[in-house]
């Protein structure tokens, strides 16, 4: 039995018909369900039998290196460069491993989705091969790094695969850490490629083709409708995922989409990138990387009834943004445990859980209270982006005063001066 081939395994509880996977844990039988979902036996007590060896012939190909690729490099187009982290779209390039290899080039680009051929030539790369649940923030600083080095190197845009769950974070974190003259666009892929719903190739085709356009910010590249018909481009700073399974699931907060890529399949697939609004243009930069970052900051979302205990978790950190009610309210108890975190040096900043709208805390007591007690305001940025920023900003700054200022001032689109809801 090799991977890649097609298995029934029957296990103590249930028996299961797919594709076998490696496994890196050599006592689990890996098999990969035609639903798209991956599941493990106990590989002891399972029975396996072959149902049809090699169903997927892009395994085991030995990728070409450079010097042996078979793809002309075509002087009329764009490099692009196709950097993957993992997640679903990642199972897109090599169906057997349900991830990428390290050796990730121009052919297993095409190979995975041909129908990126003629759109661009490829450079790819692998960063890390992950789920984006397991993302952290040092991963963020490696992938800034390898593209600006894509960058340096000659792309003229650059496509990040990754998982869907934690996207918003990592286009937030690249968004603070470069300058960049190309555009810098991450996708990735709700339904896995084996579903006949999967979004992964018309995703990947909108991607590279935004990548390919005028707007050099870091962009996010989703469906953004229920058909296969238009794709969203959603500043890194102000995307959220607001379905957990909707291809769709991908929506600016507080603003409109930067722009759209129409896609149409008749014949081979057309993609065309319209902006909407004010964006940083191609070239406007130079580029520039700083990707060092203070971890210790963490995000806390207050809720009735909350421990106040759950602050001590703080005690000691660099930062904390709080995700407070409305317009940036947490109990009134939790306030003098607030005011004693500000005093031992923690920044303390203030977010909404209502997303829409801004923090404005000089309405109730409770939140002139907070201000009273140090903290700063967020204005509109989301939560998951203001952690991100907090984590940028106390690298660069030390004084309070200078940390709030740089909160309270733009640096990549989170901030905005009017917040206006996208309909
Ligand atoms: N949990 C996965 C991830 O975020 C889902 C996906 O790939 O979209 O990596």
């Amino acid at each position: 039995m090799n991977p890649g081939d097609r298995i029934r395994a029957e296990g103590p509880d249930r028996t299961v018909e797919g594709v076998y996977l490696p496994s890196s844990t050599p006592e689990h039988l890996v098999v990969k369900l035609d639903g798209g979902y991956n599941v493990g036996l106990d590989r002891e007590s399972s029975t396996v039998e072959v149902i049809e060896p090699d169903v997927y012939d892009v395994a085991g190909e030995e990728p070409a290196d450079e010097s042996t690729s078979e793809i002309a490099y075509d002087d009329d187009l764009p490099t692009i460069s196709l950097l993957s982290t993992g997640g679903t779209i990642a199972s897109t390039v090599d169906y057997r491993t349900g991830a990428v290899t390290a050796r990730f080039d121009a052919e297993d680009v095409l190979r995975a989705v041909p129908e990126l051929a003629g759109r661009a030539n490829y450079r790819g790369r692998v960063v890390s091969n992950i789920l984006s649940e397991n993302m952290e923030p040092a991963i963020w600083q490696d992938l800034a790094r390898a593209v600006a080095e894509e960058i340096e190197a000659g792309a003229d845009g650059v496509v990040i695969m990754h998982g869907t769950d934690t996207m918003q974070y990592t286009a937030s974190a690249l968004a603070f850490m470069l300058e960049t003259p190309v555009p810098i666009v991450f996708t990735g892929s709700q339904r896995s490629a084996d579903r006949p719903s999967s979004d992964n190739v018309m995703n990947a085709v909108c991607a590279v083709e935004a990548a390919k356009a005028d707007c050099a910010e870091v962009l996010v590249c989703m469906h953004a409708t229920e058909s296969d018909d238009v794709c969203a481009l959603h500043r890194g700073t102000r995307v959220r995922k607001n379905h957990t399974s909707r291809r769709d699931a991908f929506e600016t907060v507080g603003a409109s989409p930067l722009g759209a890529v129409a896609y149409e399949t008749e014949d081979s697939p057309t993609a065309t990138v319209t902006f909407d609004g004010e964006y940083v243009e191609r070239g406007h930069a130079n580029l520039s990387v700083d990707a060092a970052l203070e971890s210790d900051v963490d995000l806390l979302k207050f809720a009735p009834g909350m421990d106040p205990a759950f602050l001590d978790v703080a005690e000691g950190s660099a930062g904390l943004v709080i995700e407070g009610t409305g317009l940036g309210h947490v109990h009134t108890d939790l306030v003098p445990r607030i005011e004693a975190l500000v005093d031992d040096g923690t920044t303390v900043v203030m977010t909404s859980q209502c997303l829409e709208g801004r923090v404005c805390d000089r309405v109730y007591d409770t939140g002139r209270d907070l201000l009273e007690a140090g903290v700063i305001e967020a204005g509109d940025t989301l939560p998951g982006t203001a952690l991100v920023k907090l984590m940028w900003v106390l690298e660069r700054e030390s004084d309070a005063d200078a940390v709030a200022a740089a909160m309270e001032t733009s640096v990549a689109g989170e901030l905005q001066d009017r917040s206006v809801p996208w309909t």
